[in-house]
């Protein structure tokens, strides 16, 4: 495999000093390559998983054709006169005989259409004359039937290698008997904050000290990312303790996510360990908050620098990290943050050449879905995280905008 450099700078308009967030996306793109290792676990556990396999029935679901809702199965050409009830069909027991000429059978949901049917009318219309129903006209031939195979039909793939499984996918897995299934193994992503200012939370402050949160964010964002998370905690500033480090997070993990260190005034001594330990580069990336990142390889595992800011670790895991470690994981099936159009509810402020991530509040007025900042925009203030509900994405190119115009979001929440 060639190394990271050769691969990233035959890319166009590849520029170290100022990438473009795409540009950022594309070159990491280039240079990983998914997981191959995959395991077999029960279905139960697969919610979350990256589905290594294609889920081909083995059934025609449903099995059967069955009535979609209670009522009377007849056969359509008898309709026009009163019909004899012989029996009645429930889910699970079916009606073993056979519908002849004007005769009908009593039927409920998800009951096995009985031999001679081919349609269900309502019980709500149906008028009952002693051992006699009568259907008002107007009704439709196969009406309120459901057909085998319908839903999901057998020898046919209807899941396949690269989708995260979903609370709907786990049921349609075991709708068709499945007890097991295929997934990639879990990403393992072992990361530290760097600074000799970082304190743990349980201990005091001393002047000048502040509590480490980057390393809380960052638990969060990988767990909802889906990985298997390794903490290898506060790492001061020193070359050797830092050099340490790096030695066990290569050994424990396929990535490794580090917080603080790669701003200019810090990055030559982390720049020479890197030198000597794998291949990183140093980014600046033009957009805000962010900037400074490393990318690279250290051993096997991969390397992502984040800067310190805590606004600026966000931002840039969900820009830039978020996609690659979703690529890893083995997914393919347009995990994308999608970006959505909303109005700016108020005139923001923005200079063309960087991808500006501010933070907002997405809301509704008549009708219209608008969005405000969350006030203070610094990348040290995570308050205006906490308060958003969406990325507002102000695009490269773009320069001030006026309330009134369109503008793109990226939600926070999803139904996953
Ligand atoms: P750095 O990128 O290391 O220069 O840090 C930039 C800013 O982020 C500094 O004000 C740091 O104190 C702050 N910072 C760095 N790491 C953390 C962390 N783990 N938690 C909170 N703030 C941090
Ligand atoms: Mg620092």
């Amino acid at each position: 495999m060639s190394g990271i450099q050769d691969t990233v700078s035959c890319l166009d308009g590849y520029d170290p000093n100022a990438l473009r967030v795409d540009k950022a996306r594309e070159a990491i793109l280039a240079c990983i390559a998914p997981l191959k290792k995959t395991e077999t676990i029960p279905v139960r556990k697969a919610l979350g998983r990256v589905l290594a396999q294609n889920i081909v029935p083995s059934i025609n679901v449903p099995a059967h054709d069955n009535s979609a809702m209670d009522g009377y199965a007849v056969r359509f050409a008898d309709l026009a006169n009163p019909l004899r009830e012989i029996g009645t069909a429930y889910a699970g027991r079916p009606f073993d005989g056979k519908v002849g000429p004007g005769e009908c059978v009593r039927i409920m949901t998800g009951a096995v259409m009985p031999a001679g049917t081919d349609t269900v009318v309502i019980q709500e219309v149906v008028k009952k004359e002693t051992e006699r129903i009568v259907a008002p006209p107007g009704q439709k031939k196969a009406q309120n039937v459901r057909y085998a195979g319908e839903d999901l039909g057998r020898g046919k793939a209807v899941l396949h290698p690269g989708k995260l499984l979903t609370p709907a996918d786990v049921g349609l897995i075991a709708s068709i008997g499945m007890a097991k299934v295929r997934v990639y193994r879990k990403l393992r992503v072992a990361f530290f904050a760097t600074g000799d200012e970082l304190v743990s939370i349980g201990r005091r402050l001393k002047a000048g000290e502040i509590y480490d949160s980057n390393r809380y964010t960052l638990h969060g964002m990988l767990a909802r990312v889906g990985v298997e998370i390794i903490d290898l905690g506060v790492v001061r500033d020193k070359p050797a303790l830092l050099k340490k480090a790096f030695l066990i997070a290569k050994k424990k993990a396929d990535v490794i996510v580090t917080t603080g260190g790669v701003s200019v005034g810090e990055a030559d001594f982390i720049r020479q360990l890197m030198a000597e330990l794998g291949e990183v580069l140093f980014w600046k990336i033009a957009m805000r908050p962010g900037r400074p990142m490393a990318f690279g390889r250290i051993g096997k595992a991969f390397l992502f620098g984040l800067p310190g800011n805590p606004v600026a670790v966000m931002v840039t895991f969900y820009a830039v990290v978020r996609d690659a470690l979703l690529h890893l994981s083995g997914r393919s099936d347009g995990y994308a943050i999608p970006l959505l159009n909303a109005v700016a509810a108020e005139k923001l402020r923005k200079v063309p050449g960087r991808t500006e991530y501010q933070r907002g509040i997405l809301f509704q007025e008549e009708k219209t879905w608008k969005v405000r900042i969350t006030g203070q925009q610094g990348s040290g203030v995570l308050r205006s995280m906490s308060e958003a509900n969406c990325f507002i994405v102000l695009e490269h190119e773009r320069g001030a905008v006026a309330a009134g115009e369109p503008v793109s979001v990226q939600l926070f929440e999803g139904l996953a």
